[in-house]
């Protein structure tokens, strides 16, 4: 069932006790994509993303992970999947350049520290001891230890909360650079704007059931959604229309105005964000 698939999910459920976490997911995402999973606090990402990693068994479904079932993947299977988990990064008196060489040391063929160090942008606290670290450097810290092995899979669990805005770009960058050297991607993210811009395809998972999967831009038919055009108005004030045909109200405006300048003008549609809140609301 793999094929091209880097992962492939069929019929996914798992249960604690009475509550369902989980509830016949079906997920494929193809090698090299960047694939992002949405959804609220307690809708199921992380118990479906464990089950892939392997660290949760499944109750049922077919589940394949570079072609092996995580339940049954071994020393050679892990070496080629890396793990970004939600906020480890403290390594008692280690350094950070400790740490990350000694974490190369599990992989058959890992990538230089040094480089991968300057990778997250940590080069200048190479031999800062872990627990000296900010919270958001102590995540650049996770990227590093999931990237040192040169993983085939890379799984992130949110992971830039706690990053500066320009903390985030740069990350941003990383996983862009990770992705157009062939790195698949699977990530949670609780803001709208990440997934938005690195993600091929986003999932939106509400209590546990993988409410709609598709490009950020097409999500919910977000294209067609109606636009919101706002301009000023001569007397000063600002007007808004809501409009299947935006165009062709521009063209109105504008032939009002005489080819000068519409004053104010904008033209919006709903955005990842609009679009996400209405399908969890709905679908919960
Ligand atoms: P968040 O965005 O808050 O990280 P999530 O989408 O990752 O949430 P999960 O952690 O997968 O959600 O949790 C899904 C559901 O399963 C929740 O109702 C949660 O309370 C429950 N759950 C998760 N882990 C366990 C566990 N070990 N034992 C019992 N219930 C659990």
């Amino acid at each position: 069932m793999s094929g091209d698939s880097a992962i492939s999910v069929r019929g996914l459920r798992k249960a604690y006790g009475q509550t369902v976490a989980v509830a016949d997911v079906d997920l494929s995402v193809s090698r090299g994509e960047v694939f992002a999973l949405l959804g609220p606090n307690g809708a199921g990402k992380t118990t479906t993303v464990e089950i892939l990693e392997g660290f949760r068994r499944r109750d049922a479904g077919e589940v394949s992970v570079l072609g092996v079932d995580p339940a049954a993947g071994g020393r050679a299977w892990r070496a080629r999947v890396g793990i970004v988990l939600q906020g480890t990064g403290e390594f008692d008196e280690l350094t950070v350049g400790e740490v990350v060489r000694h974490f190369a040391r599990f992989y058959p063929d890992p990538d230089d520290p040094a480089a991968v160090i300057a990778r997250v942008g940590l080069a200048d606290k190479v031999r800062a001891r872990t627990h000296s670290l900010s919270g958001g450097q102590k995540r650049r810290l996770d990227v590093a230890l999931g990237i040192i092995g040169r993983p085939e899979l890379l799984f992130l669990d949110e992971p830039t909360t706690g990053f500066d805005p320009q903390a985030r770009r740069d990350f941003w960058g990383l996983i862009r650079d990770l992705a157009s050297g062939g790195t698949t991607i699977l990530l949670t993210t609780h803001y709208l704007e990440e997934a938005e811009a690195l993600a091929d395809r986003v999932g939106v998972i509400a209590a546990g059931r993988l409410a709609a999967v598709a490009p950020p831009r097409e999500l919910g038919d977000r294209a067609h959604q109606p636009a919101t055009v706002t301009w000023g108005t001569p007397d000063g004030r600002l007007r808004s229309e809501v409009t299947a045909t935006p165009t062709a109200l521009v063209a109105k405006l504008a032939a009002e105005a005489g080819g000068s300048e519409i004053p104010g003008l904008t033209v919006t549609r709903p955005t990842l964000e609009d679009i996400y809140l209405t399908m969890i609301g709905e679908k919960q």
